[in-house]
């Protein structure tokens, strides 16, 4: 068998043995296949094998892969997991089904705007700093009721869940605690937090969608 596809069960095998010790039901978790740096080639064997969940951290590499692959496989569902700049927010409404780094009121602006002009909406969670890097995307936990609330009452927008990723140094357990919080006082179900690191310390704090890129594709 294919190495990735290897992976790939072995990952899927993991996410269910973690949701069973958390108590969770099996298929609780989903599971976004992290694809950002691997072609097409790379990708069609997971395809094949009957993944359709996916994740890009970049709109214009997302552009230069995904529509053929849709030609093939019509129900592919693809998820934006890296920084959005609002001059992009047009083609991430046309590509993504689900875009989880809102972060701002300058791309809720421009994501509402594109969703009316398109009639087509996107899924849409808000990523939240909780280690407060500079460097890194997010809005702080502090401001995240706050923002919630405006993208749904100024903006118009309807938020599904809430995305972190905690800081590469850290223990991950106090950061995936603290967006379940965040979740609880925003009424939102949904957590995208866990990476190949980590992703079975996020199922027992209720991540409903883990993020897993080289633990199935191999290293970048
Ligand atoms: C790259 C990336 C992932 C996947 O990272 P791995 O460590 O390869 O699993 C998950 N989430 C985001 C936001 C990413 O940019």
């Amino acid at each position: 068998m294919n190495q990735t596809l290897e992976r790939l069960l072995d990952v899927r095998r993991r996410i269910a043995t973690a949701a069973a010790e958390a108590g969770r039901p099996a298929g609780s978790v989903g599971l976004v296949a992290v694809s950002k740096t691997f072609d097409a080639d790379a990708i069609r064997p997971v395809l094949e094998e009957g993944h359709r969940i996916f994740g890009e951290n970049r709109v214009q590499e997302a552009q230069g892969k995904w529509p053929a692959l849709r030609g093939k496989f019509p129900d592919i569902e693809l998820h934006l997991i890296g920084p959005l700049q609002s001059n992009k927010a047009k083609d991430a409404v046309a590509l993504f089904d689900v875009i989880e780094t809102v972060d701002r009121d300058k791309i809720a602006v421009e994501l509402a705007k594109e969703i009316g002009k398109k009639g087509k909406a996107p899924r849409l969670y808000v990523q939240v700093n909780t280690g407060l890097e500079e460097q890194k995307a997010g809005i702080g936990p502090r401001e995240t009721a706050a923002f919630v609330e405006r993208c749904r009452t100024v903006h118009g927008l309807a938020i599904e869940g809430l995305m972190c990723i905690p800081p590469f140094e850290d223990y991950p357990g106090p950061h995936f605690a603290l967006l379940q919080k965040l979740a609880g006082e925003c009424g939102l179900e949904k957590l995208s937090m866990g990476m190949s690191g980590d992703f079975e310390k996020a199922i027992p704090f209720g991540a409903t969608s883990v993020r897993v890129g080289s633990a199935i594709f191999g290293s970048r």
